[in-house]
């Protein structure tokens, strides 16, 4: 059957039949590229172009120049795309054009600068699974980070697809089966693309066999592969796939790490999403987020770095404490912060121009930007020298510099080279004597030819002979047929037109023969000494990435300096206890924003594992609990990344997870009500929350009835502050003002209320919080505030005042519950209550 197609069509079957089967396939036909088929299908519909159709079949292109804008559009829609080009110029070919496809771009492995965002790394992960353990790898392939590690946990596994914010992950068609039919696939707030592969793919052995002959070496032991044949599995399947992708071999990466999510503090999706850490909840966008406030890096790396940290505080005191020396030396010495600052924004992405280099996409001015990076480092480092903290100067002594590589690209690049290497001109004159020559005898031939029209005109005495050239015989004397009657012997004739004569001499084929094969020569000789800048500049790979690597630290650190000089924000103490004691702390993105008239109000917590485990925290609608309560949980997020916060002063007993419940995270997308989605992400902090972890719960067993809502949140309440396993640092915001109960009952539960001030009828919240119990809720005056009409508002009062009255029936009703039932949810490790109390102050 093969047989019976044309020979373009055959061409076309066998690119389609070298790419994933779920990739388009763009056909390099002439100036345009086609698409056939089901290709042309998703291409028209995705970059809304026309659908044709030739001989039955649907069809649909676009002009070569367009790729650059079309290729965007395409990847960023989640296809994946595979070029397929001409291999040689169909002038010269002999037959159908040579096509080969040169490249197939999935989400995860873009390497074009205009498709990636500089802020962010673009994660292309692989999982592997053995019963209940799974492996996950990360592969960065714009800037060589590749790291694997193992994670038993669902929950866990979930936390760092999210953190990756990963756009594609590989997996077998064993474990995409398994997904399907039990838990189903990880939900993650990036749209994946997951990508199943043979299960041959994620083969232990091959997979080894893989990386071992990436990195040539004999043993994956030196990356701390040992005993992890999964995250082997995962880590060959990844790279394997990457470099399939790319068509080449990944050279700059050089290196596997293996890493334990355990070494950071733990933040879920949600609580990643609920404290807007890197974007904000609607919209998406960084301003308005932590990072938003804390970014000042100058740097790609940078930027990504600080990106990492806010996403993965640390948990180790000592990581911690050095981080805050170097930051803190930093801010104190303004001037030689502000100038490290302005010296390394001169440097650009080296990670991502590292990673052209290698890919062989890098243009000329790559190198004059590599060149112009490497320049300031000298700079950075004799800056860097002021300081003693160790960090800054492991940081410094990591900053290798590379002189011999800087002034070999300034030698050889010309000072403003073109974007592209065809363009000509790249290589700067004096840098190779021989290129030299060539181009003098490019441009002399052309001042030669002149001179030889002119004195030709002289000797024959015709005015009017003009040299010229065409493609066809190359170059010529021209004369006219009225001049005819001068032309000298030696002149051979070539061609006849109506008006004139074209004739060629020796003299003039032999400098025609120099001009044009020097221009040639020129051009073949600027690629190959090129390609020798490059494969000379490859040798540094290893070390300019380690630098890269420094520099993104640095300016992380750099960044935390410059935000808590900008914002007056002060050290906080780290401790290995329970403690959370912050005194006049702020929000620091409302801080921030809050620069006029109208200050943010500090705010004081106490916290401890022993008499101040949990604040309950009442007040009316709109007092700021809500804001509140995130503060703590921002404040500690800072204090574990390392950063200054915006408090008087702060001392931070170490949290190993922080889990939020804030506001009515409705999603409808996923179809599930509000009550429903609180009551799993409430489940999901029971079932996980340790002793040394923070809570963070908002108005939790709202979306139900009242006493539903209610008897669900004093439920949760209890457990958190009496379950051996939990008893964790606990701030509750509710509305729910019977819960000030709890106060009374239990050692570790304080109330506290947003303090407010009545003016007859209107309220003045001060946003204060200060401890008590607030015995109302003030709902109707903040409908009064909200507009709502007088007497609606009035008839509200009435009716408010009658339930009042009649609140004492339910109660009693309860109060005759059969002891058991109230036993029956209690937990063990209750301490100083007897069960008669417990069924008291139930409701
Ligand atoms: P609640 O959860 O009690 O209903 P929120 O925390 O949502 O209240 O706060 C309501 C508004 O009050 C916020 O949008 C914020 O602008 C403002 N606010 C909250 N806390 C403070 C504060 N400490 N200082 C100044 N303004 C605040
Ligand atoms: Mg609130």
């Amino acid at each position: 059957m093969q047989d019976n197609l044309t020979p373009m069509m055959r061409q076309y079957r066998e690119a389609k039949d070298s790419i994933p089967p779920d990739a388009v396939l763009l056909f390099r036909m002439g100036d345009f590229y086609e698409e056939f088929f089901e290709d042309a299908e998703v291409v028209s519909s995705t970059l809304e172009l026309t659908l044709t159709k030739r001989q039955g079949v649907p069809m649909c292109g676009f002009p070569h120049h367009a790729l650059d804008t079309y290729l965007p559009r395409l990847v960023a829609a989640g296809v994946k795309v595979a070029v397929a080009e001409q291999m040689e110029d169909p002038k010269f070919a002999q037959g159908i054009v040579k096509r080969q496809v040169t490249r197939v771009i999935t989400p995860g492995t873009i390497m074009d600068n205009a498709l990636l965002n500089p802020s962010c790394n673009n994660f292309l992960v692989s999982l592997a699974a053995a019963k209940e353990k799974r492996a996950l790898a990360c592969l960065d392939i714009s800037t060589g980070e590749f790291r694997v590690t193992e994670i038993s946990d669902g929950h866990k596994l979930c936390t760092e697809l999210n953190r990756l914010g990963a756009r594609e992950c590989v997996i077998s068609h064993r474990l995409a089966a398994e997904l399907r039919e039990t838990d189903g696939f990880p939900e993650t707030r990036n749209k994946i693309l997951w990508t199943e592969l043979d299960n041959d793919d994620f083969d232990f052995s091959r997979a080894e066999e893989f990386l071992k002959e990436h990195f040539k070496v004999a043993t994956l032991d030196g990356f701390g592969c040992r005993n992890l044949p999964l995250a082997v599995s995962a880590a060959g399947a990844v790279l394997r796939y990457a470099t399939e992708n790319l068509r080449q071999d990944a050279k700059h990466i050089l290196k596997l790490e293996v890493y334990s999510v355990d070494h950071s503090l733990e933040l879920d999706s949600i609580s990643q999403r609920n404290l807007e850490l890197v974007e904000t909840m609607f919209g998406g966008g960084k301003s308005g987020s932590l990072l938003g406030v804390l970014d000042h890096t100058v740097t790609p790396m940078g930027g990504r770095r600080l990106r990492n940290w806010v996403l993965r505080p640390l948990c180790e005191h000592d990581a911690i404490v050095a981080r805050l020396d170097a930051v803190e030396q930093l801010k104190l010495d303004p001037l030689t912060l502000a100038e490290l600052r302005e010296t390394i924004g001169v440097v650009r992405d080296l990670e991502r121009i590292v990673g052209r280099l290698n890919i062989g996409s890098a243009n000329p001015r790559d190198f004059q930007t590599l060149a112009v990076s490497l320049g300031v480092l000298p700079g950075v480092k004799t800056l860097l020298e002021v300081f003693d903290a160790p960090l800054l100067e492991q940081l410094n002594n990591r900053l290798e510099l590379f002189p011999e590589l800087s002034e070999k690209i300034s030698q050889a690049i010309a000072d403003e080279p073109p974007a592209l290497l065809s363009d000509g001109g790249v290589i700067r004159p004096g840098y190779s004597q021989q290129l030299d020559e060539l181009r003098a005898a490019a441009t002399d031939g052309k001042g030669w030819l002149s001179q030889i029209q002119q004195r030709e005109q002289e000797r024959t005495g015709i005015k009017s002979l003009k040299v010229k050239f065409n493609s066809v015989f190359g170059y010529y004397i021209e004369v006219s047929k009225a001049n005819l009657a001068s032309v000298p012997e030696d002149y051979i004739r070539k061609q006849t037109l109506v008006n004139a004569e074209r004739f060629i001499t020796p003299e003039l084929k032999e400098l025609e023969s120099k001009i044009l094969g020097s221009e040639e020569k020129a051009r073949a000789l600027e690629y190959q000494l090129f390609q020798e800048l490059r494969e000379f500049a490859l040798g540094f790979t290893g070390g300019i990435q380690n630098a890269a690597n420094a520099l993104a630290d640095v300016d992380a650190l750099l960044s935390l300096a410059e935000c808590a000089r900008l914002h007056h924000y002060n050290r906080p103490g780290i401790f290995e206890d329970d403690r959370l004691i912050i005194k006049g702390g702020r929000h620091p993105v409302l801080d921030a924003a809050m620069t006029g008239s109208e200050k943010f109000v500090p705010n004081d917590c106490l916290l401890d594992g022993d008499r101040n485990r949990m604040m309950l925290i009442t007040g009316p609608n709109m007092a700021g609990k809500s804001t509140y309560i995130r503060q703590t949980a921002l404040l500690v997020v800072m204090a574990q990344m390392g950063s200054f916060i915006p408090a008087d002063s702060a001392e931070v007993g170490l949290v190993d997870r922080i889990f939020t419940r804030v506001g009515a995270a409705d999603d409808l997308a996923r179809g599930q009500s509000t009550f429903m989605v609180e009551m799993v992400e409430t489940a999901n902090i029971l079932n996980h929350v340790t002793p040394k972890s923070l809570v963070i719960l908002d108005e939790i067993g709202r979306g139900t009835s009242t006493f539903d809502g209610l008897s669900i949140a004093w439920a949760v309440a209890e457990f958190l502050h009496d379950d051996p396993g939990c008893r964790c640092r606990t701030q509750f915001a509710t509305h729910y003002h019977e819960l000030t109960e709890l106060a009374q009952t239990r050692r570790g539960v304080n109330n506290y209320n947003v303090a407010v001030k009545e003016y007859g009828d209107q309220i003045i919240f001060l946003r204060q919080i200060i401890p008590g119990a607030t015995d109302r809720s003030y709902g109707i005056h903040v409908a009064k505030l909200a507009g709502i009409p007088t007497p609606v508002i009035e008839r509200a009062n009435v009716i408010l005042e009658l339930l009042e009255k009649a609140a004492d029936a339910p109660r009693d009703a309860i109060a005759s519950l059969p002891r058991n039932t109230v036993k029956a949810r209690r937990k063990k490790g209750r301490e100083d209550e007897s069960d008669d109390m417990i069924q008291l102050r139930l409701l």
